[in-house]
């Protein structure tokens, strides 16, 4: 840890690039299937391969994604942009190079706007979001001293969404990577599974001294695919450096991975060893000219986007900071909860019921909002009853709920009824238990009455197992301390 002065004295800047996989069902130029876990070098055709004669044909769809999110960040939609070739030999990659966006991205500029931990937000610019296609994998056998290839992958269209070095902490870079990944499966373009690499960062980082107006020279850490990994790799990054500095030493720009079983960052390779690519226009593909109406229509399809939703829930249905961010995570959750507040006026139970019960529930069988057994209008009645006094709220949840699951078809109302859960806030009903429960405790009343007033808790727990759970609590508090009042 870096003490107090060193972070006051040294400024973190951390840019970042993000790739996410666009959830297309061919690649970006050819027809090759992209399905995840198939078995290896059967989904690649001869425009994978690069095979003379063959020509890349751009994948409209992987294209109008690219344009939903950055129309989603309010990037500028290039009206005109085009392909390039970046050339490099490596193993995973089959033509011997990348056909990316270079000079002319299909979206330039933008915004992404955090929330952060304390409720306050940040406006993270981006530089640009290009569509480029993917290398294939290489998997190493150390035991047998052997590398094979597996070139499925080679060819999936790919975004890379760039920021501007305006990030400045570890929690920065990790909230705003959780927000694009949201943001992409909001959009349906991404399914945002970091352990499969649909979603993968590269972190750049430097360092500076507080109130610097250059930028200190950077290094770029290639490829972590877990949050965690994210936030260690830029705090590790930042002492690393800062360290260096203290002593008098020079930054290396350089490329590092990150080690996540020992927390470090590694070299990979220095500038000096940096490939020159030597960019130049793909020969094999037009540019891309898209007409105001084009644009117009994909947007015009975008759905709501998780930070829209989460001001309407903070103010329409006043929900609170926790409970908004936590019901629009996914938008099957965000759009269950406004599905239910349809029906109901009671916002922040229904965010109640949604976070324990059923949350609960669905983990517990393993399936989701678009298996869920009941519908919104059940729920809504269930939250009635409980916020109506007519049951507690623990009888609504531990014993209608899971009866209601059994029963989809039954309404809440009459399972109560079935199962005589109707709370009694009828004095002549309760008086006798409650009686009752006074005379099986002489020692605790004497206690009481000597001023142990905490056991009112114990004499109510034992009136509600008397009742079978229906006292209601107000009229139940009520009798008793007057009882022992007496
Ligand atoms: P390169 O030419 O090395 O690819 P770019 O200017 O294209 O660098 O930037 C790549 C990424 O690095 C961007 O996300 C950018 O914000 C970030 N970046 C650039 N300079 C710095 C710096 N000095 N410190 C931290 N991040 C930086
Ligand atoms: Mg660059």
């Amino acid at each position: 840890m870096l003490t107090q002065e060193l972070t006051d004295k040294y400024q973190l800047v951390v840019g970042l690039e993000v790739h996410a996989q666009l959830a297309t069902s061919s690649k970006l130029f050819a027809g090759d299937a992209t399905n995840f876990g198939a078995q290896a070098n059967t989904q690649v055709s001869v425009i994978t391969l690069g095979h003379p004669g063959t020509l890349p044909k751009l994948n409209m769809r992987a294209l109008e994604f690219a344009v939903r999110m950055g129309l989603a960040c309010e990037s500028q939609i290039s009206r005109k942009s085009s392909f390039d070739r970046k050339n490099y030999f490596y193993p995973d990659l089959p033509k011997g190079y990348q056909i990316t966006q270079d000079k002319e991205p299909i979206c330039v500029g933008g915004n992404v706007i955090l929330t952060l931990e304390d409720g306050t937000e940040r406006e993270i610019r981006l530089n640009r979001i290009h569509l480029e296609e993917d290398a294939g994998k290489l998997i190493h056998s150390p035991e047998r001293e052997e590398s094979w290839v597996d070139y499925n992958r080679a060819g999936t269209a790919l975004i890379e969404l760039v920021t501007e070095p305006c990030l400045r902490s570890s929690e920065e870079a990790v909230i705003f990577l959780a927000e694009i990944r949201k943001m992409v499966m909001y959009l349906g373009i991404c399914d945002g599974n970091m352990e499969e690499g649909s979603l993968r960062c590269d972190a750049n980082v430097s360092v500076r001294l507080q109130g610097s107006e250059t930028l200190g020279k950077k290094v770029e850490i290639k490829n972590m695919n877990s949050f965690r990994n994210l936030g260690r790799a830029i705090d590790f990054e930042y002492e690393r450096q800062v360290g260096l500095l203290e002593v008098g030493q020079d930054i290396v720009s350089e490329t590092r991975t990150f080690d996540g079983d020992r927390g470090v960052t590694a070299s990979m390779r220095t500038k000096e060893e940096l490939n020159d690519y030597r960019y130049f226009p793909e020969p094999d593909l037009p540019p891309v000219i898209l007409t105001e109406e084009w644009i117009q229509n994909v947007k015009a399809e975008l759905p709501a986007l998780p930070r829209a939703l989460y001001h309407k829930f903070r103010k329409v249905y006043g929900l609170p900071r926790y409970d908004a961010a936590l019901l629009t995570e996914t938008k099957e959750v965000a759009s269950w909860f406004e599905s239910l507040s349809a029906q109901t006026v009671h916002y922040k139970a229904a965010s109640n019921w949604m976070m324990g019960p059923i949350k609960s529930y669905l983990n517990e069988s393993g399936s989701t909002y678009s298996n869920f057994p009941l519908t919104v209008e059940a729920i809504a009645q269930l939250i009635a009853l409980a916020e109506e006094g007519k049951v507690s709220f623990s009888v609504a949840s531990q014993k209608i709920f899971p009866e209601l699951l059994r029963h989809p078809d039954v309404t809440p109302l009459s399972i109560a009824q079935d199962l005589n859960l109707i709370q009694e806030s009828d004095g002549s009903f309760l008086l006798p238990l409650a009686k009752e429960v006074l005379l099986e405790n002489p020692g605790k009343v004497a206690e009481y009455r000597t001023g142990k007033k905490g056991l009112l808790g114990y004499f109510m727990g034992e009136l509600m197992k008397k009742s079978q759970g229906k006292a209601d609590p107000k009229v139940a508090t009520q009798l008793i301390t007057e009882l022992l009042a007496n």
